[in-house]
């Protein structure tokens, strides 16, 4: 995108081998990925690690002459009050590379139940986390070569799925899908599919994953899991076949969001009718003229209603007065 192209971090780096040189000194993290399905052939591709106590990674900072000013910069380390603390402490950790394979972030999962089960790297001059898709790098070939790009919620979601085959999986980095996401999104020209967690948080992020996608133009569709699953738990199910299934029919884009937007009203109520149609034909007007054509049929006909209520094109929506 004209950008320069991200540099590559000593710093990063060497803390990320470290933290995998960590890994293997560490058997209750090493026991806790094979008790979540992880292959050691995984651990190797993705580069998986662990960081240790606080002080230990301050330590390596120091003696690696490195200054704690730039791993405050980088998000490896914080600073409250004079003191200086690591990010990262006691967590497995992922390496969040850029497109060219420089490392620009870590995410963190606790095995000892600490407050949050995941840290990620604050944004930071060299991590955009609106911007960046996790694993990128690792799936860039297989969206080109398979025109097909599908978008999970999270790390482990993306390592059970390339474990099962789908190598084409990336995640967003614990934020929404945001336009910033796009230009990613669109190299390749993949057809995009929405696999987000199957509960309350996961499909309000895919209709607006949906929304934003339909908008752009981008064919693909939405998967939804049942029970609040994730890809990784279908994964680690032996669900491979249905989930292959699954992605081969997802739901377009434009039918879920209809379908999920009509949802949300009582249709047999004439009023929460009228606002229904405004909402749907004021998302319909954000699609192209083709797509607004075809769509406003579909609509007319699944709200029971005459095609000439559904007024895309220039007229305004009228909506139900107060
Ligand atoms: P696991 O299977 O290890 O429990 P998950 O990936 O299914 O984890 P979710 O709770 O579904 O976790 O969250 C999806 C993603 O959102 C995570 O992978 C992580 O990137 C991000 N996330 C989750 N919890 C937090 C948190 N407390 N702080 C920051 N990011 C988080
Ligand atoms: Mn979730
Ligand atoms: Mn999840
Ligand atoms: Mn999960």
């Amino acid at each position: 995108q004209g950008e320069p192209r991200q540099q590559r971090s000593q710093l990063m780096e060497k803390l990320n081998d470290w933290y995998r040189s960590l890994l293997d000194k560490t058997p209750t993290a090493m026991q806790y990925l094979h008790d979540r399905g992880i292959y050691e052939s995984s651990i190797e591709h993705f580069g998986i690690g662990y960081a240790p106590a606080s002080h230990l990674t301050l330590g390596f900072i120091k003696q690696n002459q490195f200054s704690m000013a730039e791993a405050v910069e980088l998000g490896v380390a914080g600073e409250s009050e004079g003191r200086e603390y690591a990010r990262f402490i006691e967590r497995i950790t992922f390496p969040i590379h850029a497109p060219n394979g420089a490392i620009v972030g870590f995410g963190g999962r606790t095995i000892t139940g600490h407050q949050a089960k995941y840290v990620n790297s604050p944004q930071t001059k060299l991590f955009n986390k609106s911007r960046l898709l996790y694993a990128y790098n690792h799936a860039r070939e297989s969206i080109h070569k398979r025109k097909e790009m599908i978008v999970t919620e999270g790390y482990l979601d993306v390592i059970m799925l390339h474990q099962a085959g789908f190598t084409q999986a990336v995640a967003t980095l614990g934020t929404a899908l945001t336009s910033e996401h796009l230009p990613l999104l669109r190299k390749g020209e993949p057809r995009v599919i929405m696999a987000y967690d199957g509960d309350a948080a996961g499909r309000n992020a895919a209709l607006k994953a949906s929304k934003l996608l339909s908008a752009a133009g981008f064919d693909g569709g939405v998967v939804l899991f049942e029970g609040g699953r994730d890809p990784a738990d279908m994964v680690k199910e032996g669900r491979v076949e249905e989930l292959g299934a699954m992605f081969r029919q997802p739901r377009p884009f434009i039918d879920f969001v209809l379908e999920t937007t009509l949802g949300q009203y009582d249709l047999a109520n004439p009023r929460a009718k009228e606002q229904a149609l405004a909402e749907t034909t004021a998302y319909l007007k954000t699609l192209s003229p083709l797509m607004q054509e075809e769509y406003k049929r579909h609509l007319a006909a699944r709200m029971g209603i005459s095609p000439g209520l559904v007024r895309v094109g220039s007229q305004p929506v009228r909506t139900a007065a107060p």
